[in-house]
């Protein structure tokens, strides 16, 4: 068995620095968004957080060798369509319920989970981890691992307040990669950022039950007592060493050994890391616009306990669950 960490969320919640945390834990690697991982490795510019750009980590060569006995562009394309033609938005219903794939996409949808399957079965031998901690984020992407009988995916369901995240949308963020010519990370509106946070943390929410652990996680409350919340979701996943890591409640030491090639820039930090309470958009978001998102992800904010929901600040005094099961 291949045992996956799956953090599953909306962009800018915090993955990456949750799967930066984790990946330090003995025994774990954290890998990045291996949802992107056959367009990356045809593009190979982005840095790995070893330190090289995707196309010169020995380690992502290693893998990519042993998983398909090639590096031949031509089948990274194939997958990368393969990819494309099961999980995209349109063919969703067919994920989340299995009795109304037709058969062609069935064919295809195995084929996705076999491929995937020998991709994590080959960086589990390549590494030597005992956990694979994967921010791809994505819903339909954590459901077709929970398919393989082979890889055991616990879930971590991490969020963060929509008008946070409409904020963080909105700023320029340069992309770690090779070369001169920079590169940014995709942006956007205010009204895309309601949208697409709403339907896919309702959809995560939706289907926390069907994987064998699953634990939910405000951003808000993991960065107002960091230390405390990363040992209660270390337990809660069965990891070890998580103490070590730590030299005080906010300032964690994060390794060096991981191979994270996508997520946010910050990636590529390693070393002493601190984690803070990042609440700049309370001043700086125009009340209109934290009015405009806050209305249209209503629904979803409820769901995921937002409304009436303390403050980071009130959280670090009343330290009562702070990870909790998934509601279903
Ligand atoms: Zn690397």
């Amino acid at each position: 068995m291949v045992r996956v960490v799956y953090i599953a969320g909306d962009g800018r919640s915090g993955t990456t620095v949750l799967s930066q945390i984790l990946g330090s834990y003995p025994g774990c690697l954290a890998v990045g968004e291996l949802y992107d991982f056959w367009t990356e490795c045809l593009d190979g510019d982005r840095l790995c957080s070893c330190g090289v750009p995707l196309r010169d980590c020995q380690f992502w060569n290693t893998v990519l060798e042993q998983t398909l006995g090639s590096t031949e562009p031509a089948l990274l394309r194939y997958i990368a369509e393969l990819r494309g033609a099961v999980q995209n938005t349109y063919h969703l219903p067919f994920v989340l319920f299995p009795r109304l794939r037709p058969k062609s996409f069935d064919r295809q949808f195995r084929e996705y989970v076999e491929i995937l399957e020998r991709l994590y079965t080959t960086i589990q031998e390549v590494s030597g981890c005992e956990v694979i901690v994967d921010s791809s984020k994505l819903a339909a992407y954590a459901l077709a691992l929970n398919e393989s009988p082979i890889i055991d995916v616990d879930l971590v369901h991490v969020s963060r307040d929509s008008r946070a995240c409409a904020y963080s949308w909105r700023r320029l963020k340069r992309e770690p990669i090779a070369g001169d010519q920079p590169r940014y990370l995709q942006q956007r509106k205010l009204m895309q950022v309601a949208l697409v946070w709403s339907i896919r943390n309702m959809i995560l929410a939706a289907i926390s039950g069907r994987f064998e652990t699953s634990v939910k996680l405000h951003y808000e409350t993991f960065v107002g007592q960091p230390r405390l919340v990363m040992g209660q979701l270390a337990a809660r996943l069965g990891l070890q060493g998580h103490d070590e890591r730590w030299t005080s409640d906010n300032e964690v030491l994060v390794s060096a050994s991981n191979h994270i090639f996508a997520g946010n820039p910050n990636r590529v930090q390693h070393g002493l890391i601190q984690i803070r309470p990042d609440d700049e958009w309370r001043r700086q978001m125009p009340i209109y616009q934290q009015r405009f998102v806050y209305a249209l992800s209503l629904p979803a904010l409820w769901m995921l306990g937002y409304l009436g929901a303390r403050t980071a600040q009130s959280e670090t005094t009343d330290p009562v669950p702070l990870v909790g099961d998934q509601v279903g």
